[in-house]
């Protein structure tokens, strides 16, 4: 009986999906240069707050000296006591043993001070995200910089061809945007600007690599790959919540689909105001399918700014989570049952009719969801900000954990049936235009092509 339902199993989409998932870790680890690696064993981290001191941890466990730098001397301990609690919990869970993980302390020098940057063989910016904070760093850096040193910046949605245009030597400026937890997240974007050169390109992948990470190329657009991705399905569910759907039914309907987490309880975990700020310039870049609803902005002003605020979508005591009633209450308000609100904010463009979205079971939610991603993704192979369906895949199953087994959204919209996305969307978009199923999608649906 087991043989025969090994066999069977060999057979499913899933195990199909988990081997394919294996093979590309193995592409990705290895990468098709052929060029000799360059051993990096001195770089610097500008910005010591949860990025910059992750990286600079990271970095340092891997054998690399780190000169961390900033500006502020409590952001300097903060972040030294981050990376001696990443350190720590490495000795604890048996990742490391205790000598390495004090040569790897030792490895950084952490300072306010400005330092000899010449010999640093990688710069990375990890400083706050504000362009004019950014901006005076690059130039300076551009002038500290030595002349083979690659200046790399962490940004999350700036253009990174931008900052390359305030320094001396554009050619050495890349994005590797690297993903919070850095101890646990594999995936590094490596964002390729106009100006980036293609020595700057393959010495940044090398260096990717040589830190245990895997890499995936993207082409400098607002959100790269996995927030341009992301975003649409974390602001929809947002929109559903404000339309009346349970918090929980929207999250439990996509862990029911495979996701390690829901969109509400994900927000929660970004940070209510940086998924404001990350949408906000997405909605600037793409419109609709970006837009930062009421919900969140209530949530913000309330200073119920997610988990690290201890309240979000969902109220955090210790390891307990429970739902935020005023949000409840808020919504109550704003559907026109006032009973118990406190001066709730009715958006001026609210045209919604709560009760067709409100209604939907766990699987529609989970559907016109996931579907949102899908058309991304998609659009991201057409635009070319990925060079492959596998890239697209690939880098958000690594960035999100997006249902492995179910292969990444392309993976998925092929094995549902593309014809299917495509009947599915022009649906949906009857009633919001944000649907609209991308070109490449309905070329692909009328021609009975596929991405793969
Ligand atoms: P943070 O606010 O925790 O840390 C930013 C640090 O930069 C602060 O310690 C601040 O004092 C320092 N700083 C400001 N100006 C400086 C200067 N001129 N020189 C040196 N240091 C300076 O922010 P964060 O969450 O670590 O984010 C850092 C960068 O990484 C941002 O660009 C962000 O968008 C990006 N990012 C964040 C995440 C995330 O989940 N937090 C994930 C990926 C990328």
């Amino acid at each position: 009986m087991e043989l025969d339902a090994i066999v069977d199993l060999g057979k499913s989409e899933s195990t199909q999906n988990l081997i394919r998932n294996f093979f590309l870790a193995e592409k990705y680890k290895k990468g098709t240069s052929k060029a000799p690696l360059e051993k990096v064993v001195h770089a610097a981290v500008i910005g010591a707050g949860v990025m910059g001191s992750g990286i600079a941890q990271w970095l340092s466990s891997r054998g690399v000296t780190v000169i961390l730098r900033d500006i502020a001397r409590e952001q300097v301990d903060r972040g030294l006591a981050n990376i001696e609690k990443t350190y720590g919990d490495a000795v604890k869970r048996g990742l490391m043993t205790e000598e390495k993980a004090k040569a790897g302390r030792a490895r950084i020098v952490a300072s306010t001070a400005p330092m000899e940057l010449r010999d640093v063989q990688f710069i990375i910016e990890a400083a706050s995200e504000k362009f004019e904070v950014k901006k005076e760093i690059f130039r300076e850096l551009g002038m500290q910089a030595g002349p083979k040193t690659i200046v790399a910046t962490n940004t999350s949605a700036l253009p990174v061809g931008r900052l390359a245009d305030t320094t001396v030597s554009p050619e050495h400026v890349i994005g590797l945007h690297f993903f919070n937890p850095v101890s646990r997240m594999k995936l590094v974007e490596v964002v390729i600007a106009k100006q980036t050169s293609d020595e700057t390109r393959d010495r940044s992948l090398g260096f990717v690599r040589q830190i245990g990470k895997l890499p995936v190329i993207v082409r400098d657009n607002p959100g790269f790959l996995v927030n341009r991705v992301l975003f649409p399905y974390l602001l929809d569910a947002a929109e559903l919540f404000e339309s009346g759907a349970d918090a929980a039914t929207i999250d439990n309907a996509l862990v029911q689909w495979g996701m390690p987490m829901g969109p509400l309880r994900l927000i929660d975990e970004i940070g209510v105001d940086i998924t404001i700020d990350i949408g906000n310039t997405l909605e600037n870049a793409y419109g609709r399918r970006d837009h930062v609803s009421s919900v969140l902005l209530w949530l913000r002003d309330g200073q119920m700014r997610g988990r690290k605020a201890g309240a979000g979508f969902y109220k955090y005591e210790g390891k307990a989570q429970t739902p935020n009633e005023s949000l409840a209450q808020w919504r109550r308000a704003l559907h026109g049952e006032p009973e118990g609100a406190e001066g709730p904010n009715i958006p001026p463009d609210w045209h919604r009719d709560p009760r067709t979205l409100s209604g939907l079971n766990e699987e529609e939610l989970a559907k016109r969801l996931i579907l949102l991603m899908v058309n991304e993704a998609a659009r991201c192979v057409e635009e070319k900000v990925v060079g492959s369906p596998e890239d697209a895949d690939y880098g958000m199953i690594l960035g999100t954990g997006f249902a492995p087994f179910r292969g990444g959204p392309l993976r998925f919209a092929e094995h549902f049936g593309l014809k299917k996305v495509v009947d599915e969307l022009e649906r949906l978009a009857q009633a919001e235009e944000k649907f609209s199923p991308c070109e490449i999608l309905k070329k692909h649906a009328g021609d009975g092509t596929k991405f793969y």
